[in-house]
């Protein structure tokens, strides 16, 4: 006899301790505005950083290739799938970070996965920042290597954990550029010193740089001034970019390597060749309308100086991500439904997607916001806190 699947009492449980996730239906309206389960808020919540998701020229980019292309891109990039257009994408991406080679998965959750299935088998160590994002810390499992994590950002923990690894493993250390849920950068420049010394390889998911940081929105790494001494950069295309899918870019033999041994590229079905004509007027947006950078972060200083002015206690950030750490479930769950009902859509994140006692709201700021709106948050933020101060015991 072999145990029952008893899903309804674990759903139950998951319900009684606050941690149950639903969904809410999000439909799109103007700009930041959406209509969530029938009801107008502007959207504080989405990681469309610079507004391109739905920019004209994108748009019809993406028009343009599915009329030539159809929608779908018919198989896996190593069978018949690989078109024009994503090896021109990939060209792109490779040229505007100044690398050999990129090379496209369909979601950043896949690329994290390939690269730690391609690199490392049982016996080799990749080692974590704790804070790390589920995909990159979910590559252990599917390479077998052995998983250590450090403290977040403690390039001392990182440094011992490169020292205690046996001498003939390879030694992957892998990090979050800009950290989703808290905003912060990794200490990127000790962290490069560290590997070299070590013979350790670093790589950085920017998900929430790319687009956002450096030159044209070259991302953390151009940002802190240190790519040489990373090996893997890997970006999703579904944030900053406004699309979908991501890159891992890096040396020829690297990206080779991808594509021989990847799991999550050589045993999937490639996105569709409009996703990357999409991606392609992004880019070109990125240099074209640089002034989404600067609104996106003019809207950034704005954000934190009322939010200083109001007492509210947001985390260290200088990143769209802009976290307000509650602490326990219920405070951060209610907090939320507070702000939708004063029409503001800023998502609680609860355990385990943070740590426990750490829940939040995760407030995003766009180049789509105006300071009104941002302001009208600020003022919205500061009465759900009192009403949550007053009820706190
Ligand atoms: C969103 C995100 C991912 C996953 O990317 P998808 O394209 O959404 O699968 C990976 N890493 C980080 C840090 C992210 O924020």
């Amino acid at each position: 006899m072999s145990k029952s699947f008893l899903l309804e009492p674990a759903l139950g449980g998951l319900a009684a301790r606050g941690r149950y996730r639903s969904r809410r239906v999000v439909a799109p309206a103007a700009g930041c505005n959406v209509i969530v389960d029938g009801k107008a808020a502007v959207s504080f919540s989405g990681n469309d950083y610079l507004g391109l998701a739905r920019h004209p020229a994108v748009v019809a980019a993406f028009r343009r290739a599915a009329s030539l292309y159809g929608v779908g891109s018919g198989a896996s990039h190593l069978v018949t799938g690989h078109s024009p257009l994503h090896e021109e994408l990939e060209e792109r991406l490779a040229d505007f970070l100044g690398r050999d080679r990129a090379l496209l998965f369909s979601s950043g959750y896949a690329a994290n996965l390939g690269v730690a299935s391609a690199l490392l088998q049982r016996g080799d160590v990749l080692i974590e920042d704790k804070l790390n994002h589920a995909s990159l810390l979910d590559g252990a499992r599917l390479s077998s290597a052995t998983l250590r994590r450090y403290a977040h950002a403690d390039v001392a923990a990182l440094v011992a954990r490169l020292n205690s690894a046996p001498p003939d493993s390879h030694c992957l250390v892998a990090t979050d550029g800009v950290f989703s849920m808290d905003g912060d950068l990794a200490p990127l420049v000790d962290m490069t010193q560290a590997c070299e010394r070590s013979g350790a390889w670093l790589m950085v998911d920017d998900a929430h740089g790319f687009g956002v940081l450096g030159r044209d929105g070259r991302g953390s790494l151009d940002a802190l001034g240190c790519g040489q001494g990373v090996q893997i950069y890997m970006a999703t295309l579904g944030k900053a970019l406004g699309v979908g899918g991501a890159f891992v870019a890096g040396s020829v033999a690297l990206i080779e390597t991808l594509i021989q041994k990847a799991r999550t590229y050589v045993y999937t079905t490639a996105a569709p060749p409009a996703m990357a004509a999409a991606t392609l007027a992004a880019l070109d947006l990125l240099m074209s309308e640089g002034w989404r950078r600067d609104k996106l972060h003019s809207n950034i200083g704005f954000f934190r100086r009322g939010a200083a002015s109001r007492g509210l206690r947001i985390m260290a950030s200088e990143t769209a991500i802009q976290p307000l750490v509650l602490g326990d479930d219920a405070s951060a769950v209610e907090a939320g439904r507070q702000l939708l009902e004063a029409g503001f859509l800023v998502v609680a994140i609860r355990p385990p997607t943070v740590p426990e006692g750490a829940a939040r709201l995760r407030i995003t700021l766009s180049a789509d916001h105006d300071e009104a709106q941002i302001d009208r948050l600020l003022d919205a933020l500061e009465s759900s806190m009192n009403i949550i101060r007053s009820k706190s015991p």
